[in-house]
């Protein structure tokens, strides 16, 4: 059955989930946005309301069409109401349990032909469609923070995934103002974690031989390769913890001690240095 898309419903409404109800509001879509408290969804429309504000601030958006475009935002804590979706973009927390539990409800509650997509950043697709009865009709959609001004998507294909629910997902995407790649296979860190990864290692691999300082090895990737961020301000952003599981994740999947986390990226995380979140990390280390 043929589905026009209108209504998006976004499961999950913290960073990434907010971020994506936003986008889809501010082009047009009716959105459904779903967690598990209410005080979780007020803080969601609070955070796009105050990344609305800067847009109004900057002239970007009008008062009159930042009030339209929250007013396309309804919120639940009712899972039944993603009943009423056209597709459903899962973004709850990064736990392959969770997600199986929130896919194999979905998959009971929309209706037939409705695409299910999950947002996660490095668990299987394949895995998580295979909690459904459906599988052909699930795929990553892989946005990157903050959604609403991250173009990339990357849409990818689990190994049961159809070649419509690629396609339709990919014209979404494009709908949603972004540019998507397509992701052929389901493997771990599709593109872009899966380059970033080995660069974050030895970047950290550099800093440990002595052989720069992380203020330099930023400086040479920033000037060098011209990226906007070198790989010490990017993973202190994000937090260091996160790379480590990440790493941990691929030496795992791939059978490839390459991607073990260095030794001085376990003793940061030991140390609870995580950088941002929790004080100094990398920029720390002498
Ligand atoms: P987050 O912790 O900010 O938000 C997750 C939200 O999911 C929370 O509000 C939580 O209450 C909600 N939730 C938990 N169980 C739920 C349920 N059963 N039903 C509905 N909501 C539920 O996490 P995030 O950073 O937004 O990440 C979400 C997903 O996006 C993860 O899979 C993550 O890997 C992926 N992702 C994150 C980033 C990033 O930079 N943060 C980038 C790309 C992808």
């Amino acid at each position: 059955m043929e589905v026009q898309i209108q209504t998006i419903g976004v499961v999950g409404a913290g960073s990434m989930g907010s971020g994506i109800a936003n986008l889809a509001a501010m082009n047009g879509f009716t959105v459904i946005l779903c967690d598990i408290e209410d005080s979780y969804l007020e803080n969601a429309i609070k955070r796009i309301g105050n990344f609305m504000d800067k847009s109004v601030a900057r002239g970007k958006m009008t008062e009159n069409q930042k009030q339209e475009t929250l007013g396309r935002i309804q919120t639940t804590t009712g899972l039944e109401d993603m009943k009423d979706a056209d597709v459903v973009i899962e973004a709850v927390l990064e736990d392959l349990h969770l997600k199986k539990q929130v896919f194999s409800k979905l998959d009971q509650i929309v209706n037939e032909g409705v695409i299910l997509a999950t947002n996660t950043s490095s668990i299987s697709i394949t895995e998580i469609a295979a909690a459904t009865q459906h599988p052909e009709r699930v795929a990553g959609m892989h946005f990157f923070n903050p959604a609403q001004l991250m173009k990339l998507v990357e849409v990818v294909r689990g190994y049961q995934t159809s070649d419509e629910t690629v396609e339709k997902l990919k014209a979404l995407s494009k709908q949603l103002t972004k540019e998507p790649v397509e992701v052929k296979k389901d493997t771990p860190g599709f593109i872009v974690n899966r380059i970033m990864i080995p660069q974050f290692i030895e970047a950290i691999k550099l800093l440990e031989e002595g052989v720069a300082s992380a203020e330099d090895i930023d400086k040479a990737v920033t000037l060098g390769l011209n990226y906007p961020m070198g790989p010490f301000t990017l993973q202190d952003f994000a937090g260091v913890d996160i790379g480590y599981h990440v790493m941990e994740y691929f030496k795992e999947e791939f059978n490839d001690d390459h991607f073990a986390p260095p030794l001085l990226l376990k003793q940061l995380v030991r140390a609870g240095r995580h950088g941002k979140k929790t004080g100094a990390g990398f920029y720390d280390y002498k």
